[in-house]
Formats: structure tokens, C-alpha cells, sequence
């Protein structure tokens, strides 16, 4: 079946003695045992499964043409499973510009019991120089934050592949709609779900996929499962219920997502546009090849200092000046001012998440306050 079709019905996996059309939200802790011990429901207790996380694990799971799925309290955790699973002295290959909380996770967690080099994994060459005896995971992030840099999914794929190294993908950005990194190669998907799956800014999530249940993944389920950072039964029936329109939301997005780009990039006060829709983005063409379009996020920089992207933010009233994304409603932020004084970011980079209100709407909010 076809990612329309999968979003709105891979989640109807009870059938209930009511006849619910929509499954329900199932807040039981515990399960009954049958008489010969076992669980007849095939749930034993909630932080080890439930109906509801089953739904959602099973419709992302298919989503990204995965095997299995893990679904955790936060994007966050998905990061915390994933460097908890490795054995302690692993070096791990990470984006330069890795989401700044994942990043803090091995800076500040991990930073005595694993190794990891940030290096700009645009640059293939210098992936394959970066690899150590010990090298046990690529973390790649695509497109990326704040930048939105591309990076080729199936040629670091073979790269990972030659030398047994587990590849691990944070597709956040462009939700599973767009972008499909098992198909390229790569070994796990993840997805905060807070962004583009929920899409309503109203649930915490994070989900990871994977394309085989080998050993590593029966580490991260058990980390899942022993662990206990899992959603609640309501944050999944939210998730499973929001992913319903997810394609036909993504359509929106990558669609009002370009006008904006368009309209940015021949802004007189706009230094520079990074959206991997347009023709001058460095790895357009790459993303063209990944991607089956290029959804609504994006960042400029405007012309000028910090102090001349605070006043843009300060001055729209159509976005929300918030952080997070892939929101039904346009959020704008300035992303040195949130990820602190070791951030890379450009003092006057502005990072916007492009809703589903009108698109001119959009255009003439940052027209004045753009000037
Ligand atoms: C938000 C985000 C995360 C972290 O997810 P949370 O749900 O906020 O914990 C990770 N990666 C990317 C690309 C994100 O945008």
C-alpha cells in the first residue's frame, strides 16, 4: 500500500468487541494472563508494550519500510538509546551541525565513556578518513539543523556497509513522507515525532526504525523496555492520529515551504536563503535524488548583524517567535540565541518552520517585518 493509505490505516490493529472505527485510547497498566500464564491480549504491561504504542510503532514501522519500530518519550531519548546500546570506548562519526541536544547528550553524558569526532559529512572523503578500528556508528542528520545541509544517504551507506558500521539516520526534518533513509541503505531512521509526525505542537516523541531486528536492535529494544523512557498511551493515540494526514500536511508544507523560499531568496534584505528545494542550495541536487520534495523548513540570514534578526522576530505577528517545527502553525526563531555561546550558528541566521496557514499570509507577514 502507498504512504497515504499505510498513515491512515497500518494503526487499526485492534479489533474492539465495541466495533470501534478508530481504536481507543487503552490506559491499562496490565494485562490479564490466561490460564496457561500466558498473555492472550499479547500485552503483558504497558512499559514493555501496549496497544497504542504497537499502533504507532507498526504505522511509522511501515512508513519507513522498516522491520520494526521503538517509540520513546522524546526525539531526545531515541539518541540516549542509541549511544546507550553502543559498548562503552565506540567512537562514533556525528554532523558538525548535529541537533545541539543530541550533540549535548555526547558532550555532556557520554563524554567519559564514548569517543565521537563532528566533522562535516558533506564531504565523503573525509568520512572515510574519520573512521577508526573503533569506529561503531555514523550518526547522520539530513537535511540538517539550522543549516539544512544534505548529506548523500546511499553513498554513506556504502561507506558504513564496507566496513560493518551500523549507519543511523535523524530524518527529522523531512518525515517519513519525504525521505526514506532504509530504502538508501541506511540501518536506523529516526524521527522526532514532535515535529511533522505530531504536526500540531502538542505532543513529545521520538521514534526510531529499524531495517533489520539484529543484535544491536535487540539492545535498544531492551533499553526501551527495561529503560521505560516510553510514551504514554494517549501521546501515541495523539501521534497515530495525527499521522493519519501526515502526507496530505507534508504536501502543504513542502508547497507553501517553496513560495517562501522564493520569496526570501529575492528579499533585498535577506543575505542568503538554505532550503534544499532551491537551485543555488549546494546540495541540491543530492537532495533531489533522496527526497521526493523538500518540505517547510528553512533558514536565512538576514542582512546585517544579530541585532537586525531580532527585530525581524521581534517583529512578525503571523509566526509564532517559538522553537520546534513541522507545526500546523509558522513558527520563527533566532538559533544562536537558543543553542548558546558555543553555537556555531551565524548571529543572524533565522530558522522558520513554514505552516499550513495561506501562503501569502506567510509572504506578507515577513514582508513587513522584513521592511
Ligand atoms: C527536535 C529534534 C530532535 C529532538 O527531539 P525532541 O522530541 O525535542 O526530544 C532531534 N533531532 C532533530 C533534527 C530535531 O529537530
Amino acid at each position: 500500500m502507498k504512504p497515504e493509505t499505510l498513515a491512515i490505516h497500518a494503526s487499526n490493529l485492534v479489533k474492539t468487541t465495541t466495533g470501534d472505527v478508530t481504536p481507543p485510547i487503552n490506559l491499562s497498566t496490565t494485562f490479564f494472563r490466561g490460564e496457561d500464564g500466558g498473555y492472550p491480549g499479547g500485552h503483558m504491561y504497558s512499559r514493555v508494550s501496549n496497544p497504542n504504542r504497537s499502533a504507532l510503532e507498526n504505522t511509522v514501522a511501515k512508513l519507513e519500510y522498516g522491520e520494526d519500530a521503538a517509540a520513546f518519550s522524546s526525539g531526545n531519548t531515541c539518541g540516549l538509546a542509541m549511544f546507550q546500546a553502543l559498548k562503552p570506548c565506540s567512537h562514533i562519526i556525528a554532523p558538525d551541525d548535529m541537533y545541539w541536544g543530541i550533540k549535548k547528550q555526547l558532550l555532556t553524558i557520554f563524554n567519559e565513556s564514548l569517543e565521537f569526532d563532528f566533522i562535516d559529512q558533506t564531504d565523503l572523503n573525509l568520512i572515510k578518513a574519520s573512521i577508526k578500528p573503533n569506529t561503531q556508528l555514523i550518526w547522520i542528520e539530513t537535511p540538517s539543523n539550522p543549516l539544512l545541509k544534505v548529506t548523500d544517504i546511499e553513498e554513506i551507506a556504502k561507506i558504513a556497509k564496507a566496513k560493518n558500521i551500523p549507519l543511523v539516520c535523524d530524518s527529522t526534518f523531512a518525515s517519513p513522507i519525504l525521505q526514506n533513509p532504509i530504502l538508501l541503505g541506511a540501518d536506523i531512521v529516526m524521527h522526532s515525532s514532535t515535529k511533522y509526525l505530531g504536526g500540531h505542537s502538542d505532543v513529545l516523541g521520538g521514534i526510531l526504525v529499524t531495517a533489520k531486528k539484529d543484535e544491536l536492535w535487540d539492545r535498544i529494544k531492551n533499553i526501551q523496555q527495561t529503560g521505560g523512557a516510553v510514551p504514554a498511551p494517549f501521546d501515541c493515540f495523539l501521534l497515530t492520529r495525527s499521522i493519519k494526514t501526515l502526507a496530505y500536511r507534508m504536501k502543504g508544507h513542502c508547497e507553501n515551504g517553496k513560495k517562501v523560499a522564493d520569496y526570501l531568496n529575492q528579499h533585498p534584505n535577506v543575505e542568503a536563503v538554505f532550503y534544499p528545494g532551491l537551485e543555488s542550495h549546494p546540495q541540491h541536487e543530492i537532495a533531489k535524488k533522496q527526497m521526493k520534495d523538500f518540505s517547510g523548513m528553512m533558514s536565512f540570514l538576514v542582512k546585517g548583524d544579530a541585532a537586525a534578526a531580532h527585530k525581524v522576530v521581534n517583529k512578525v505577528q503571523l509566526f509564532a517567535q517559538a522553537t520546534s517545527l513541522g507545526g500546523v502553525e509558522s513558527l520563527i526563531e533566532h538559533r544562536y540565541s537558543v543553542e548558546g555561546p558555543d553555537s556555531t550558528t551565524p548571529k543572524n541566521l533565522l530558522r522558520i518552520s513554514v505552516g499550513l496557514e495561506h501562503v501569502e499570509d506567510i509572504i506578507a507577514d515577513l514582508a513587513q517585518a522584513l521592511g
